[in-house]
């Protein structure tokens, strides 16, 4: 793919095909002609700067450069930007902090524990910390509670009882009650499945690919590869299919595992809702980002010979840009993170990401106590506090994750240049993909 600058617009080509042209306040696109792409400035997918080409530059085209300049003025009247909103509607919640898999990526400290090993939280102490979030909650709004441990399925009772009192209290004030599950899928028994069901959660199950590429990425404690357990638990799922929320497939791909289309292959043979595709956190490696972006690039092809736009949506990452696309929604924040996103561990501390956890720095409150003024100072969007302003991509990305641009750089509103290719790789790949399927001409 080559990539072309004109202000605010970015015009993509990718072979013989014509360019696609993308702006990226208004979240338009549209294929356009040769001249139009001749009349832009030549860029790559690690610069963020605003650039252009000069309108007595050689090669540029009047015609073209004037229909340039006057669409990168315009201001569309259809496009909003997505608001947080001034309450916590989303809570992650560590039931343990204990995993019976050693994952050889875990950001959870390693091994699950966030350096706190924690068997199982205390439930009594939990259900009046639901119940404070979600009396600050007016009705005919929807609160998200997702499971994490460790391995949140060591703890399945502790699952029931909060999310019976979540639904119980919710429903009292007309508040929606949604409950998901992020699991190694190596647990899964009749109980659990008994539990899961009742709550009608969305699952997802991390898995890394077939199972050669599982059991070296994801093994148990004792060495053994994960993969029989964690397949076996996922057949166990689809069979209650129906009486589940959504099931998805998640899989991390780090230098040891780029295989992102053998994993595809693979995971197609599953009739899950949706599979996700992540770069591991703590990569940077630049030849390791460009294997994930040309393999990505590829699987996004197969999808679309396979199915057409439906399948290409099945994978979440390009479902999520198609969805701000066609709803016309700017995202000035890559996550709800401190804003309508907390995050509670199995000591109920309260922090304002998941991946925080374990920090005493990141700590935002305890039980029902929250610190204002800690989260006073995360409210301000994301693509301005990552400095973002001239990236063609921020409306899409909103300023990235701030837990990986820690991890990379040191500090979490400084971007790692690795996550910002990639980023905007993948965000052209998208709009090539979305034109294809609109046909939309500029
Ligand atoms: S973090 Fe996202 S929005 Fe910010 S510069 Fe990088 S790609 Fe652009
Ligand atoms: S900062 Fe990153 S890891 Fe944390 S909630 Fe946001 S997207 Fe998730």
């Amino acid at each position: 793919m080559q990539l072309r600058r004109h202000k605010d617009i970015i015009a993509i080509k990718n072979g013989a095909n014509a360019p696609v042209a993308f702006h990226a306040r208004n979240l338009e696109v549209a294929s356009v002609s040769e001249e139009v792409w001749a009349s832009m400035a030549p860029t790559t997918f690690d610069n963020g700067f605003v650039m252009n080409m000069l309108s007595s530059e050689k090669g540029v085209n009047a015609e073209a450069y004037s229909s340039l300049e006057g669409w990168d003025l315009e201001n569309s009247s259809s496009v909003a930007t997505r608001n947080f909103g001034s309450s916590v509607t989303s809570i992650t919640l560590n039931v343990t902090q204990l995993c019976n898999l050693h994952c050889t990526y875990c950001a959870a400290g390693g091994d699950g524990t966030y350096g706190d090993p924690v068997t199982k939280i205390t439930v009594e102490k939990t259900l009046p910390q639901i119940e404070f979030f979600l009396n600050k909650l007016g009705g005919n709004s929807s609160f998200t509670i997702t499971f994490l441990g460790g391995e949140p399925l060591l703890y399945p009772d502790a699952l029931k009882a909060i999310a019976d009192h979540a639904k119980t209290v919710g429903a009292a004030k007309g508040i929606k009650t949604n409950f998901n599950v992020i699991t190694n899928g190596t647990l899964i028994n009749d109980k659990c499945l008994e539990i899961l069901t009742s709550i009608q959660a969305n699952i997802t199950v991390s898995i890394d690919g077939p199972p050669e590429n599982q059991d070296k990425a994801r093994p148990q404690k004792n060495g053994e590869g994960s993969s029989k357990a964690a397949l076996a638990g996922l057949e166990k799922l689809l069979s209650r299919q129906s009486d589940l929320g959504k099931i998805l497939i998640h899989a991390v791909f780090s230098k040891k595992n780029l295989e992102v289309e053998k994993a595809y292959r693979f995971f197609s043979e599953f009739p899950v809702n949706a599979f996700e595709f992540t770069f591991d956190i703590t990569e940077a490696d630049p030849s390791a980002n460009s294997i994930f972006m040309n393999e990505m690039a590829r699987v996004a092809e197969l999808a679309y010979s396979r199915g057409g736009e439906a399948e290409l949506r099945k994978i979440s990452l390009f479902d999520g840009y198609f969805n701000a696309l066609d709803e016309q929604q700017r995202t000035e924040n890559h996550c709800g993170s401190g804003k309508s996103l907390l995050s509670i561990d199995s000591n109920n501390k309260i922090f304002a990401c998941p991946l925080d956890v374990g920090q005493k720095n990141n700590q935002v409150g305890l039980a029902q106590d929250i610190d204002s003024d800690k989260l006073a100072e995360l409210q301000s969007p994301l693509i301005e506090k990552n400095n973002c302003q001239t990236c063609w991509a921020r409306y899409l990305c909103g300023g990235g994750c701030m837990f990986v641009h820690k991890t990379l750089t040191g500090n979490k509103h400084r971007k790692h240049i690795s996550f910002c290719e990639r980023t905007r790789y993948l965000i052209s790949l998208t709009v090539l993909y979305y034109e294809h399927s609109r046909g939309l001409k500029g």
